[in-house]
């Protein structure tokens, strides 16, 4: 029997009733709400198969009042973990019997491995981010400038975070809600209290979100990384004047869906390199591989994956 495109609370609190006979069993899946849009089943199913694990991986939907108790059935049911995605992510840490430290410090878990009847947490989102840089730009986040539009929400925070702890050169960050740029940026001062001195501009900016504040801040800006949500329609406003962009820019979009959002295409047209939330998907899907296998994730599998579920 066929897994379904999307099983329940409900469907979770029956497991065994409302999955029998289905091959492989699912034992892995990922929490949301809504989760229909997920690529994780596309992106772990090939690797399950190309390593001969009798398992498979499943989307449930899962609201924000039922995540606890949701959570908390897994290991009993057998499942080998679990992926959270939005409204979970910082839910998701409280819940949890044991945190890794990296995700600790990145405030966010979207990664459960149940270990002996315990929930342990990490955070995808960092790693993911970093490998995408180097694979994409073939350059490390700690000789990068950053500059994160997005940094208040749960993957840009990840992300700042993740900067910081990489003593990137500078780290610029920009919100909607400038309050929150300012709390990431007071909380990461401890990681750029060391002497490394890299011209006149400080290397731990919270920017406002406007024209001017951005333009002062690119002239010192390698690397743009998009953690927003602007540009998934493509009605979207500009995330940035286009003209703003540098041909020296390194443009990252976290979203995958339009794979060139209209950002993208500015820094394109404008002489930038540029990379979409693709391989930050992928990479963070082999992490979390590895963490639920302990072994090696294999990846022309899951990017071919990937890349049939986006239509490349
Ligand atoms: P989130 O926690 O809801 O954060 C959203 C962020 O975007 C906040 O900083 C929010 O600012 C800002 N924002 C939302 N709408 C805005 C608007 N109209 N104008 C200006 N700023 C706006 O979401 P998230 O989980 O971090 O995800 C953010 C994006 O990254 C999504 O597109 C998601 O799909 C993508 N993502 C991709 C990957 C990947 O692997 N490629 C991984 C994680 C996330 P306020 O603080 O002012 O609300």
């Amino acid at each position: 029997m066929e897994a379904k495109s999307v099983y329940t609370f409900e469907d979770l609190k029956s497991w065994d009733t409302v999955t029998h006979g289905v091959t492989p069993p699912p034992r892995l899946c990922v929490f949301g709400d809504p989760v229909e849009h997920s690529l994780s089943p596309q992106l772990h199913n090939p690797a399950l198969e190309a390593s001969k694990i009798d398992a498979q991986y499943v989307r449930l939907h899962i609201s924000a009042e039922e995540f606890d108790e949701a959570v908390r059935l897994l290991p009993a049911l057998g499942f080998i973990g679990t992926n959270c995605t939005i409204p979970h992510k910082f839910a998701a840490i409280a819940a949890m019997d044991e945190v890794d430290d990296l995700a600790r410090k990145l405030g966010v878990v979207n990664t459960v491995v149940c270990d002996e009847g315990k929930l342990v947490g990490f955070n995808s989102d960092g790693p993911g981010f970093l490998r995408a840089v180097r694979e994409e730009f073939s350059v490390d986040v700690k000789d990068l400038r950053v500059m994160i539009i997005g940094a208040g929400g749960g993957a840009g925070r990840a992300v700042a975070v993740q900067c910081a702890v990489e003593d990137c050169e500078r780290l610029v960050l920009v919100n909607r809600t400038h309050n929150k740029a300012k709390s990431v940026a007071k909380e990461l001062e401890p990681y750029f209290e060391s002497n490394r001195v890299l011209g006149a501009k400080k290397r731990l900016q919270a920017c406002a979100f406007d024209d001017d504040a951005l333009r002062e801040q690119l002239d010192n800006t390698d690397l743009i990384v998009n953690a927003t949500p602007i540009g998934m329609k493509r009605t979207a406003p500009e995330l940035l004047p286009a003209h703003l962009i540098q041909p020296h820019h390194l443009a990252m979009d976290m979203i995958y869906s339009p794979l060139e959002t209209n950002f993208l295409k500015a820094a394109r047209n404008n002489g930038a390199r540029t990379t979409n939330g693709l391989s930050m998907l992928l990479w963070q899907g082999v992490y979390s591989f590895e963490w639920w296998f302990n072994r090696d994730a294999p990846l022309d599998p899951m990017r071919a994956g990937l890349m049939a579920a986006v239509g490349e």
